[in-house]
């Protein structure tokens, strides 16, 4: 808890902040798994960084070879043309050696062509290599949405583009309605299912404008760029509503899990507000669906 003392890691501080506001306190279940999130985000965060150092290596190195192959291929023509200009004129024996020496430098520098390709080639591999692996550290292994640090960076983003066209901007924070009850009841893997589910739910309504995100545990985000509220709010209440209306069933044991249902907070982006602070009005519109009863979407208020 150094991290949230020292209030060095804004994450760590808000994420404990928002569980104290919810449970009254911190219980260790609670530390427990804002531990572990924070833990794999940081390591998703260094090899994200890793990523991006490689990929700047890689682009520069591939510059040098293009340019050394631009090379390779001009000087090889200008011996080439050198050495058909020569066979005319000089005495037979100067002429051959000549030619030869110059045949040999023509074959040296076909070489280092190819061996300029190969490399190419390799980089080319290694480029497709890197992009898998910024495509695993951006993802989250249980749902196969894009993580928290993904949705950051395209929070970023999206308020970036939002201030500059002068385009609305909405957020929905979803979290699962006593989720702690179905881990009890029905175990944990039942529970990871059911994430999944409901994960899949909330990417159903994923589009050019909605973007969805796992932001950690059994809360989710999405982001509608270029959309008000109101309509983002429709929205996620018919993801909402079409969860509410199914009867989920443990598909090992047989057992019936009944109704899973979501509860969400959802806002725009005021006047000169950043992403950061959107989110924590969503977050705050979540905590009224819950205790309004939870299954519901709450819009906060302007
Ligand atoms: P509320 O309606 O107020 O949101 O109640 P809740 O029980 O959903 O909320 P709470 O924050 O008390 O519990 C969240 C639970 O989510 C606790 C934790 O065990 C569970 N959880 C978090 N991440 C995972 C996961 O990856 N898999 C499983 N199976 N459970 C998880
Ligand atoms: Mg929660
Ligand atoms: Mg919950």
């Amino acid at each position: 808890m150094h991290g949230y003392l020292t209030n060095a890691d804004r994450k760590l501080v808000d994420a404990v902040d928002r569980a104290v506001a919810r449970e009254g306190q911190l219980s260790p279940e609670s530390a427990e798994l804002i531990l572990a999130e924070v833990r794999t985000d940081m390591s998703a965060e260094l090899l994200a960084d890793l990523i991006d150092k490689a990929q700047m290596g890689l682009t520069e190195i591939a510059g040098v070879a293009k340019q050394s192959r631009a090379d390779a291929t001009a000087y090889g023509q200008a011996l080439e043309t050198q050495v058909a200009g020569l066979a005319g004129f000089a005495p037979e024996n100067v002429l051959a050696t000549l030619v030869q020496l110059t045949s040999s430098m023509i074959d040296r520098t076909r070489a280092a062509e190819a061996q300029l390709r190969d490399a190419g080639k390799q980089m080319n591999e290694l480029r497709g290599s890197l992009a898998e692996a910024r495509r695993v550290a951006e993802s989250d292994a249980l749902t196969g949405l894009a993580n928290r640090r993904a949705f950051e960076a395209k929070l970023r983003r999206a308020v970036g583009h939002a201030r500059e066209q002068g385009k609305p901007l909405a957020l929905a924070f979803c979290d699962i309605d006593h989720f702690k009850k179905i881990n009890d009841t029905h175990g944990h893997d039942v529970g990871d299912r059911i994430l999944k589910f409901v994960a899949q739910r909330l990417a159903s309504a994923s589009s050019n404008n909605c973007y969805v995100a796992r932001h950690g545990g059994e809360e989710f985000v999405m982001l509608f760029q270029d959309m008000e509220v109101d309509e983002a709010a429709r929205i996620v209440d018919d993801v909402r509503a079409d969860l509410q209306d199914r009867r989920l069933i443990a598909k090992q044991s047989g057992e019936p899990i009944g109704q899973v249902s979501f509860s969400a907070g959802v806002a725009g982006l005021a006047a000169g507000e950043n992403g950061r602070q959107m989110l924590r009005a969503a977050d705050q519109a979540l905590y009224r669906a819950k205790r309004e009863g939870r299954n519901r979407v709450v819009t906060a208020e302007a």
